[in-house]
C-alpha cells in the first residue's frame, strides 16, 4: 500500500484557489470582449504597471533587445532553437497524409492542414521564460502556420530582451509586450488594433491557463498547460541529493508548483526530505520553492515498481523524472505523463531549456488525455472521399439508404437513393 510521508494542502483549499481564478478570468475576458484595446490597456497597467498606446514592438525595439544580449547568449538561444526545430521536423515527417482505396472504387484520405494563425503566449511574470518562445513559435513554423503572433509580459517594467530575441529568432510575425489574461484575451478575441488568431498555445500561470480554457471553442487551444508539476520516481540507485535537486529545481517555478517524490525506499524518502531542507537554506529561489514544497510537495513510499506505476498514473504529472535501476520499465508501463526523463543523466531542466523535446506540457491531470505541444497540435487532420465508379456509388448507396431509414432520416436516404437510381440503374421511388 502506498504510504504518504508528506502530504500536500487539502484538495478543498486548492479547489477554492482555482475557483477564484475562474471568476477573475471570466470577468476580465468579458471586459476585453466589450471594450477591446481600452480594456487591455487598463489591465496591463493594473497587473503589470505597463502602459503604452501600442503594445506591438517595433523593429527598432526588437533590435534594441537583441543588442542587449551577448553573442554567447544569442548562440545559446540559437542552439536551443535548432534542437527544438530538428526534433519537431522529425515529428512532422512521421505525420503523413494518406489516401487509400478501402473498397473497389472507394477512395478515402486525410490531409494534415496547418492552422492559419496562432497566438503564442510566452510566460514572463516571475522569470523571463524565453524557452517557451522556441517551444511554440518554432513548432508552429515547422507545422506550416502562416501567421504567428506572440505575447510576453514586461519583465521589471520593460520587454525582456532574451524573450524578445527568442521570439524574433524563432520567426514570429508580430511581437507584443503584453502579459496574462489581457494577452491571451486580446489574441483570441481580437481588438481594434489586434486581428484575432485561430488558436492559442503556450504555457502560463493559473490565470493564463484558465483564460485559454475559457476561450476554447472561440479559438483552438493546444492543451491545459498551467503551473509546472514534477514527479521524481526513484529507488536506491540514486541518492537524496539528486532527488532533492530535481524536486526543488521545478518547485522554484511558483508557489503552486507540485513536486512529488515516489519511491520504494523509505530510507531514500527520509534522506530526500532532509536534503530538501538543507538545499532550501542555500537555493537563491528558496522562498518560492519552500512555499511550493510546503503546500504542494508530497513524498510517497510504495512497495513495488507496479505500485509506483499505478501511483504515477494516478498523479498524471507534467514532468516525470525516472531514476531507478530499470527506467525502461516505467517507459513501457506508464500511461499518464507529459514527458518522461529516463535515467539520472538527463533531467527536466534539459527538457525545459534545450534538449529539443517540447516543454509545453499538460498539467492538473490533463496528461490523462493529452500529451504536450508538438507539430501535430497545429495541424488539422481533415478527411476527404471520392467514389470512382458507378458500381461503387450504387453499392454504398444501398447500404446507406437502409441505414438512414433505421435512423428515420428520409432526406439522407434520398441523397443515397438518387445515386443508386443514376449510377446503379435501380428504380427506387422517391
Ligand atoms: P505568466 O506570464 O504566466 O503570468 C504573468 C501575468 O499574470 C502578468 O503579466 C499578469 O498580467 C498576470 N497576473 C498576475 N497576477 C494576476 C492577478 N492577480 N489577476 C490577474 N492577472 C494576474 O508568468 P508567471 O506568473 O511567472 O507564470 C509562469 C507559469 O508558467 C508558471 O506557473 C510556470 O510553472 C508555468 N509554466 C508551465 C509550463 C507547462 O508546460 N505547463 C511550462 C513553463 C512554465
Amino acid at each position: 500500500m502506498a504510504r504518504f510521508l508528506k502530504t500536500s494542502r487539502d484538495a478543498a483549499a486548492r479547489a477554492e484557489d482555482l475557483h477564484k481564478v475562474r471568476v477573475t478570468v471570466e470577468g476580465i475576458l468579458a471586459d476585453i470582449e466589450a471594450r477591446g484595446d481600452a480594456a487591455v490597456r487598463e489591465l496591463s497597467v493594473k497587473f503589470d504597471g505597463w502602459d503604452r498606446d501600442d503594445y506591438r514592438l517595433s523593429e527598432q525595439e526588437i533590435e534594441a533587445c537583441l543588442s542587449k544580449l551577448t553573442r554567447r547568449d544569442l548562440d545559446d538561444i540559437r542552439f536551443a532553437q535548432e534542437q527544438v526545430r530538428n526534433f519537431a521536423r522529425h515529428q512532422k515527417d512521421a505525420l503523413k497524409d494518406i489516401e487509400v482505396e478501402t473498397l473497389p472504387g472507394v477512395v478515402l484520405g486525410h490531409k494534415n492542414i496547418p492552422v492559419n494563425s496562432v497566438g503564442c503566449y510566452v510566460p514572463g511574470g516571475k522569470y523571463p521564460l524565453l524557452a517557451s518562445a522556441h517551444m511554440s513559435v518554432i513548432t508552429a513554423k515547422v507545422a506550416g502556420v502562416k501567421r504567428i503572433v506572440t505575447c510576453a509580459p514586461p519583465y521589471h517594467g520593460e520587454p525582456a530582451p532574451a524573450i524578445v530575441a527568442a521570439q524574433h529568432l524563432a520567426g514570429a510575425d508580430a511581437i507584443y509586450c503584453l502579459g496574462g489574461i489581457q494577452a491571451v484575451g486580446a489574441m483570441a478575441l481580437g481588438t481594434q488594433s489586434m486581428e484575432p488568431v485561430d488558436m492559442l498555445v503556450g504555457p502560463g500561470n493559473a490565470f493564463v491557463a484558465e483564460a485559454k480554457r475559457q476561450l476554447y471553442g472561440r479559438v483552438g487551444i493546444d492543451l491545459f498547460a498551467g503551473p509546472t508539476e514534477t514527479l521524481v520516481i526513484a529507488d536506491e540507485s540514486v541518492d537524496a541529493e539528486m532527488c532533492a535537486t530535481d524536486l526543488l529545481g521545478q518547485a522554484e517555478h511558483g508557489p503552486n508548483s507540485p513536486a512529488i517524490l515516489l519511491t520504494n525506499s523509505e530510507k531514500l524518502a527520509r534522506e530526500t526530505m532532509a536534503e530538501v531542507e538543507r538545499l532550501l537554506t542555500i537555493l537563491p529561489t528558496a522562498e518560492v520553492a519552500r512555499k511550493a514544497w510546503e503546500d504542494y510537495g508530497e513524498v510517497i513510499v510504495c512497495d513495488s515498481y507496479e505500485e509506483m506505476v499505478r501511483e504515477a498514473d494516478r498523479i498524471a504529472s507534467e514532468h516525470v523524472q525516472v531514476m531507478t535501476r530499470d527506467p525502461d520499465y516505467f517507459l513501457a508501463n506508464m500511461t499518464n505523463y507529459g514527458a518522461l526523463f529516463l535515467g539520472p543523466r538527463t533531467n527536466v531542466a534539459f527538457g525545459d531549456k534545450v534538449i529539443g523535446t517540447n516543454h509545453t506540457l499538460p498539467t492538473l491531470k490533463s496528461a490523462r488525455y493529452t500529451g504536450g505541444l508538438w507539430v501535430g497540435k497545429f495541424l488539422k487532420t481533415c478527411t476527404y472521399q471520392r467514389v470512382l465508379t458507378d458500381e461503387a456509388s450504387a453499392m454504398i448507396g444501398e447500404y446507406c439508404s437502409r441505414l438512414c431509414m433505421l435512423e428515420g432520416f428520409a432526406g439522407h436516404a434520398e441523397q443515397a437513393n438518387v445515386r443508386v437510381r443514376r449510377y446503379g440503374g435501380r428504380n427506387i421511388p422517391y
